[in-house]
């Protein structure tokens, strides 16, 4: 929002946690903003009763049939471009006339989309953290050709971007390392013996964030963090040993960056998504914003604990396949995603998700991925074999 004309936007993943959020911004800022597109995939109620409110002449839903049940709850008189499917998503991310797209579908339904914002040149707001973990690669060559702005939408990475001034670390090399935070999730301090008894319910209750069902599971199984310890070395070109996981239970310290003179520069803020979303839609300047405020003297301490890495397996495997090469990150992704779908539906146990993950990372060592085409060609292959492992049990 820069010269004085609003920021036109176009919002991936609308109807989710992070759409909703980042609507909820604009909104704040009416005079700042233009919703020029929306897309959504399945709940066309939602979605509805978005584009009646912001007015955007292009929306975007997952099949045909979900676009003529959207086209019947819109309202008389506005009549929106409604674009279909994986093809549709693209077309939407990549428009001429949209400068920021908030890229928030989640999973691997994310990443072409997302590339093709990037390979437009539009800043954009990721917060689909699994794209960098099945392609960082091939986003950060697409950006350094577009002069796309990759914004993490992520709070931890934007705590970084935030607190390294936006600046690229090969460009600061006083980072010694980097600090994610974690909540810890529901089961912070649960025995290892009560894990085995986990229901989807008690999983998708957060204690500090609330978010959709995939990232809430994959904060209770540490999964969450690990694909953040991806997402941060594929940001930031840095290698596993450089990016260190503590696990802080209020939420308040969003990350830190430590340098080479024991400084640790850190984020502080609220647990609300909006925060680190204001910062991406406002970059390079601030909005004001309309959430509640940390009242430190009633927090009165902020702690810090390693984490339970024997009892919450998935962070490990995180890192054991960061170091293995890009192959093993998008297997990784790929049986994560299936095996948390089965337990949200009562197929696979709770300890059954790292289990699962386990069991199949290693098949697909050192396969090029030279395109995304390469890359969810691979993510389908690995989901077949981690349903059969799973029906075979
Ligand atoms: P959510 O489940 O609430 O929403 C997901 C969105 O993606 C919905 O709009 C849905 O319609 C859309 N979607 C789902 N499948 C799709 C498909 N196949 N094609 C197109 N669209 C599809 O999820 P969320 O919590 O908003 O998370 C979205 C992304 O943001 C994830 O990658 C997540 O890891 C990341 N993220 C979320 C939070 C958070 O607080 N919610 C924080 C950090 C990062
Ligand atoms: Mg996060």
């Amino acid at each position: 929002p820069a010269s004085g004309r609003p920021r036109r936007l176009a919002v991936l993943g609308a109807t989710g946690s992070i759409g909703v959020s980042t609507l909820n911004v604009a909104a704040q800022h009416p005079d700042q903003y233009q919703v020029v597109a929306l897309a959504g995939a399945t709940n066309v109620t939602r979605l509805a009763g978005q584009a009646a409110a912001f007015r955007p002449p292009l929306l975007a839903v997952l099949t045909e049939e979900h676009a003529a049940a959207l086209a019947g709850l819109l309202p008389a008189g506005y009549h929106p471009e409604i674009l279909v499917g994986p093809a549709g998503y693209a077309v939407l991310a990549a428009l001429p006339e949209v400068d920021l797209v908030v890229s928030a579908i989640v999973g691997a339904a994310g990443l072409v989309p997302t590339l093709a914002a990037v390979a437009a040149g539009k800043i954009v707001a990721l917060a689909n953290k699994e794209s960098l973990v099945l392609a960082g690669d091939l986003i950060r060559a697409a950006a350094a050709r577009s002069g796309a702005v990759i914004l993490p939408v992520d709070s931890e990475h934007n705590a970084l971007f935030q607190a390294l001034g936006g600046v690229d670390l090969p460009d600061l090399p006083l980072v010694e390392r980097l600090v994610l935070t974690a909540s810890g999730g529901p089961f912070r301090a649960a025995s290892r013996q009560s894990l085995e008894s986990v229901t989807p319910q008690m999983a998708l209750n957060h204690p500090n964030w609330s978010m959709g069902p995939k990232i809430s599971v994959d904060s209770a199984t540490l999964m969450n963090k690990g694909l953040e310890v991806i997402e941060a070395c594929r940001l930031y070109g840095l290698p596993v040993s450089q990016v260190e996981v503590v696990v802080h239970p209020q939420s308040i310290v969003h990350s830190l960056a430590q340098l080479h003179d024991g400084s640790l520069l850190a984020h502080l803020g609220p647990p609300d998504m909006r925060v680190a979303i204001a910062y991406c839609l406002g970059y390079p300047r601030r909005l004001s914003l309309d959430v509640p405020r940390v009242d430190l003297v009633k927090l009165a301490s902020l702690t810090f604990e390693a984490p339970r890495e024997d009892d919450f397996p998935c962070l490990g495997l995180a890192r054991q396949a960061l170091d293995c090469g890009p192959s093993h990150t998008v297997a990784l992704n790929a049986a994560n995603e299936v095996a948390v779908d089965l337990f949200l539906k009562g197929r696979l146990r709770f300890l059954g998700i790292a289990a699962a993950i386990a069991a199949t990372l290693d098949a697909h060592a050192g396969e090029p991925l030279a395109d995304a085409a390469a890359v969810m060609d691979l993510d389908v292959r690995v989901r077949q074999e981690v349903a059969d492992w799973v029906m075979a049990r």
